[in-house]
């Protein structure tokens, strides 16, 4: 398995949320086996936030590879589907941070206001170094709501042909064709935005 600072150097920070998925990840691997060279695993992911990019190095499910598909729903929740069954594992965050005392809370609001001061930015620092060293040491039960789900098995990435825009000459993947005044073109084009 991938270690934290590969995870890490791919990101580049370490951050409170890329250390939520990278425990999202771990424990994903542990219950459905080995890192996607292919597309033997699929996440579904419900927001775009740092933990994203762990479990695309964790896991192997990238954008490119087309089996990280993307929900924009705002929410920690991640589901990773096996192939070829489709056994899904949905995890959703549900850790509580640490708690914060009043001075604490103060140093994050004047940074919030912008207040960059030594002061203000060591407290900031701590505060994430405090979330992180908590998440890293957490148990699954206390980070995670597991739950093992039905989903239908997303098809495997197609490869398309490509056809020339009628506008900008420009190769599109067929599929994401669109009719202009009787013209085969590119969203783009399409949108008057080329
Ligand atoms: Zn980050
Ligand atoms: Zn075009």
């Amino acid at each position: 398995m991938k270690k934290l600072d590969e995870v890490v150097k791919f990101h580049g920070h370490i951050c409170p949320g890329l250390v939520l998925g990278y425990r999202v990840s771990v424990f994903a691997l542990k219950n459905l086996g080995k890192r996607a060279k292919d597309e033997e695993i699929v996440a579904i992911v419900e927001n775009n936030s740092c933990a994203v990019d762990a479990v695309q190095v964790m896991t192997g499910c990238t954008f490119g590879k087309g089996n990280l598909i993307f929900n924009d729903y705002g929410k920690q929740v991640y589901t990773f589907i096996k192939r070829p069954i489709a056994k899904a594992l949905r995890i959703s965050i549900d850790w509580t941070p640490p708690h914060e005392i009043e001075k604490e809370k103060e140093m994050w609001k004047s940074y919030m206001r912008g207040n960059r001061s030594k002061t203000v930015l060591k407290a900031i620092h701590q505060r994430k170094t405090k979330k992180i060293d908590s998440i890293l040491k957490a148990k699954d039960k206390d980070l995670f709501k597991i739950e093992y789900v039905k989903v239908p098995l997303p098809e495997e990435a197609k490869i398309y042909p490509s056809i020339r825009c009628e506008i900008c000459k420009e190769d599109v993947m067929e599929t994401r064709l669109r009719v202009k005044d009787g013209k085969m073109v590119c969203i783009p084009c399409f949108k008057g935005e080329h």
